[in-house]
């Protein structure tokens, strides 16, 4: 691959974290992700442009506001590495497809939607329900244009997507019921739009995501004093489990069904 279109991906990445940044910190605090321009936190003086470079200005100021000397978050810098991460990964796996516009799209909302939750305890509709309108798109795109040696998993066949949407929504609307208390509202929809990106490979991202939530829970209150009634956000651990289902999904159930003797 054109190594100067891996760098120019790798470089729009992180101009894409800085503004998932704005997002992550403006949206479950209700203010417009547009105006006004940046500013820190502390001393809410805006930023002047080259003090807002992704990852460098942090570094240049060392982690420090230039007026007030208040620190910066080290989540800024993380989440614009990652996002970058995350576009030079998936134009390796895809290239410049369909595919891999829906792929970045897809991270970027799990990205987004984990940390908020981290933070907050919610995940927000207007991130998730407007995924799900975009999510929606690619079943005509991929089922009647054809494109399917460039599809996320296996939205070729149309019938996927579909059945991805009611496994993960269905599938979690139904613990809701028997665990109020576990599951909310918005890791119903979260999952459903697992299932539109992952086709039936949502049950792998589902499986992982139970595994992981019930290693880090166990953790959380064997080492940091957390009871059973106390909230843990699950949408960083179906995220992950989303994350490994795109990447790994295939070959992982061709391993299992290998071992378990069934393929
Ligand atoms: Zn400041």
């Amino acid at each position: 691959m054109n190594i100067l279109l891996v760098a120019a991906v790798a470089a729009f990445g992180l101009i894409a974290g800085s503004f998932l940044n704005v997002v992550i910190y403006r949206v479950p605090r209700r203010e417009s992700v547009v105006l006004p321009s940046s500013h820190c936190p502390a001393c809410e003086r805006p930023l002047a442009a080259y003090d807002n470079i992704p990852l460098i200005s942090y570094i240049v100021l060392k982690g420090k506001c230039r007026f007030c000397g208040a620190l910066i978050s080290a989540q800024y810098p993380l989440v614009e590495a990652v996002t970058s991460l995350f576009f030079v990964t998936s134009l390796l796996k895809y290239g410049l497809t369909p595919a891999f516009f829906l792929a970045v799209f897809f991270l970027l909302v799990l990205l987004s939607v984990s940390v908020i939750d981290i933070e907050h305890l919610i995940i927000p509709n207007v991130i998730v329900l407007p995924a799900i309108a975009v999510a929606a798109v690619q079943i005509p795109l991929f089922a009647f244009t054809k494109l399917d040696n460039v599809s996320l998993m296996d939205q070729a066949y149309w019938l996927w997507p579909v059945v991805g949407f009611l496994i993960g929504g269905g599938l979690l609307f139904l613990l809701a019921i028997v665990w109020p208390n576990g599951m909310g509202g918005g890791d119903i929809k979260l999952a459903a739009l697992m299932g539109l990106f992952l086709g039936r490979y949502v049950i792998v991202a589902l499986f992982l995501g139970f595994l992981f939530g019930s290693l880090g829970g166990i953790t959380a209150m064997s080492f940091f004093g957390k009871s059973r009634k106390d909230l843990i956000p699950f949408g960083p651990y179906l995220a992950l489990g989303s994350l490994i289902a795109l990447y790994a999904g295939v070959p992982l159930v061709k391993w299992y069904l290998s071992i378990s003797g069934l393929g």
